[in-house]
């Protein structure tokens, strides 16, 4: 019997096909982008892969898979924000974890294009979540993607990514302070949030 969630991994690999993507469900916890660190999953235009580690509970693999798939479609329509953000990342990712001197004073206004181009993402993941019939709790996504996307707001201030394994969609406090709706403006982080934030990136 085919169910709705092989439904959307069968309409994933067609939009994977169609596009000259590589889709790998690792059966793993993490996967690897190059050298990178590991992550839940990925998509690359770079490397035109789409990926999720797939070895665990299924609301958590399939969470990841809607998320980057959803990168995926921003890409290939060559939606705004995608094309906004293209440098935004690289630039991001050397200024927070790289050792090489780099101009943060760029900080500000690459974190907000990540942060635009995720929440745009996060909104048609969840539309794809309602359509697709996908057994995610709604309400709990979109706290989790709240949490992710506050966190963009937070880099400038913070200066640092999270500390691995304590990000902020995982977080049962960070969570439970996070509305169950998408909100009108991200640039304000309710307060009681910021500390939390803090705690998560504090070695
Ligand atoms: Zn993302």
């Amino acid at each position: 019997m085919q169910t709705s969630v092989s439904r959307f991994v069968a309409d994933v690999r067609a939009t994977c096909k169609e596009t000259g993507v590589k889709l790998r469900l690792a059966p793993a916890r993490h996967v690897r982008l190059g050298p990178g660190v590991l992550s839940n999953g990925y998509f690359s235009s770079e490397y035109l892969e789409l990926a999720t580690a797939v070895n665990k509970p299924e609301q958590e693999w399939l969470r990841v898979l809607v998320h980057e798939s959803s990168h995926l479609d921003q890409w290939r329509e060559k939606a705004p924000v995608w094309i906004r953000s293209a440098h935004a990342y690289d630039g991001l990712f050397n200024a927070l974890v790289d050792t090489h001197p780099i101009n943060r004073s760029y900080l500000p206004i690459w974190s907000r294009l990540a942060r635009d181009l995720e929440l745009d993402c996060e909104k048609r993941a969840f539309k794809k979540m309602k359509h697709w019939d996908l057994p995610i709790d709604p309400a709990k996504y979109v706290r989790a993607a709240n949490a992710y996307v506050w966190f963009y707001t937070m880099i400038p201030e913070l200066n640092s990514w999270y500390i691995p394994g304590r990000e902020p969609y995982n977080d049962r406090r960070i969570l439970a302070m996070c509305p169950e709706h998408f909100v009108e403006d991200y640039d304000n982080v309710p307060k009681e949030l910021i500390k939390e934030y803090y705690r998560i990136v504090k070695k």
